[in-house]
């Protein structure tokens, strides 16, 4: 890695590319509204709620701009030129996204709408035909709904058991318990990268072995690791890999599903229709080669133009940067709930396996109060389950309070995070 990879980043120059980032909010403070006085002033933006999407830099926007405006048509190789031009971006886009998480080529990404359709193609397209009664998913009691759902769901058609590697005290994964749970008869482990929730960094190239020592295929969700930390799914080895484009700088409405070429090659389609066959007849069809054969009807074009403008730009910050300043502002913000003496926290203490977010309760006051006393300074933070229903039990609350951070977030914001806090203890004192 080179020295320039390791400085700092610039935030402000990286802000200015953010406009909405400029936007203020007229807000009532804890007095004014208990007098009923109106607001006079609005207060900035500070948007911490990058876990459940980032926000989108003018890079992206004009890409996606650029491509309505100058080469918008549909894809799959029409002959005019609008046809050609949008089918080259399309192609482009898989073989810069392949490049940026080290798959071997086009042919191992397939785009999908997000993270959480990805997770349904392989439970249908893979789980559907080959899991029975006698085997056994394993995941990990901190998956998203997106992973947990899909698979228990998968699990009850097919007569498949699901079974939970537990967290510790810490909130990491205890290893012994996965060693424990992942045997001859485990199918697929399927196990979140980052924790959406925690913040834990998983060991997933660890978990990934102990899937293949047993015959096993392995599953990550990525969708909070690969926006903020270099990532290598040819390192890790997992079968197959999902993340979102609109939690990396880049649109909504695109997903990743990184899988093996063998193993997409074997599998069934997971959804039907035009531009995804190769011939077709009254009786029967076939497919057309990888990924197409994933990717049936129009697929989301613009998205996908944004999605590679989106990697341009963050492989341009730098992603070990990305990493260093999310886990300095996490540190930061840590340490600094951690003072408060009355916050909860939840996930490792700062260092190595902890991603660029934190989880927290403030004692007495509910994370919706929190995150209604957070808006009105303008801090966007996330309250609730975080889509983590089943850990959330384990934890013994209902909900918890989350602050999570991207390129363009200062320490400053995070010190208007604790300040807001502040104000929700007076108020609710
Ligand atoms: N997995 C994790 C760890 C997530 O944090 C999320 C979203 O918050 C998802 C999956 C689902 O992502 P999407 O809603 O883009 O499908």
């Amino acid at each position: 890695m080179s020295q320039q990879d390791l400085e700092p980043l610039d935030v402000e120059a990286i802000r200015a590319e953010y406009p909405i980032l400029e936007r203020e909010f007229s807000v009532a403070s804890p007095t004014q509204r208990a007098d009923g006085e109106a607001v006079d002033d609005g207060s900035q933006l500070v948007y911490l709620d990058n876990a459940a999407t980032t926000q989108t830099p003018d890079p992206v926007v004009d890409a996606m701009s650029d491509y309505y405006r100058e080469s918008n048509s549909n894809v799959h190789r029409g002959i005019h030129h609008l046809s050609q031009e949008a089918s080259i971006a399309y192609e482009e886009a898989h073989d810069c996204v392949a490049e940026f998480i080290g798959a071997d080529g086009r042919e191992e990404i397939v785009f999908t709408k997000n993270t959480t359709e990805a997770e349904n193609l392989v439970a249908y397209s893979w789980g559907l035909n080959e899991l029975g009664p006698g085997d056994e998913v394993v995941l990990t009691e901190m998956e998203h709904h997106a992973s947990l759902v899909t698979w228990q769901q998968i699990a009850k058609r097919t007569g498949a058991d699901c079974k939970y590697i537990e967290i510790d005290e810490t909130g990491r994964l205890d290893m012994d318990h996965a060693r424990e749970c992942i045997t001859d008869d485990t199918a697929i482990v399927s196990a979140v990268h980052v924790s959406n929730a925690l913040g834990t960094v998983n060991p997933v190239s660890e978990l990934v072995d102990l899937a293949h020592d047993h015959d096993a295929l392995a599953f990550i969700d990525g969708a909070q690791a690969v926006p903020n930390r270099p990532v290598d799914v040819a390192d890790i080895g997992a079968d197959f890999y999902a993340f979102s484009g609109h939690k990396m700088a880049g649109p909504t409405g695109i997903g990743v599903l990184y899988g093996k070429r063998h193993l997409f090659e074997e599998l069934e389609p997971y959804l039907y229709g035009g531009g995804m066959i190769r011939k077709v007849t009254f009786e029967d069809s076939t497919w057309a080669d990888l990924p197409w054969k994933f990717e049936p009807g129009t697929p989301p074009i613009a998205e996908a133009v944004g999605l590679h403008a989106a990697v341009d730009y963050l492989e341009e910050i730098g992603m070990e940067r990305i990493r260093e300043h999310e886990e300095m502002l996490a540190t930061y913000a840590y340490e600094q709930l951690d003072a408060e003496g009355d916050v909860e926290l939840y996930g490792p203490e700062p260092g190595p396996d902890r991603g660029g977010l934190v989880g927290f309760n403030l004692e007495s006051v509910h994370a919706h109060d929190l995150a209604s006393i957070m808006n009105d300074h303008a801090v966007a933070i996330r309250a609730g389950d975080h889509c983590t229903q089943p850990l959330h039990d384990k934890l013994g609350v209902a909900a918890s309070a989350r602050a999570s951070f991207y390129v363009y977030n200062t320490r400053e914001e995070v010190d208007e995070l604790v300040a807001a806090i502040d104000d929700a203890r007076q108020l609710f004192a």
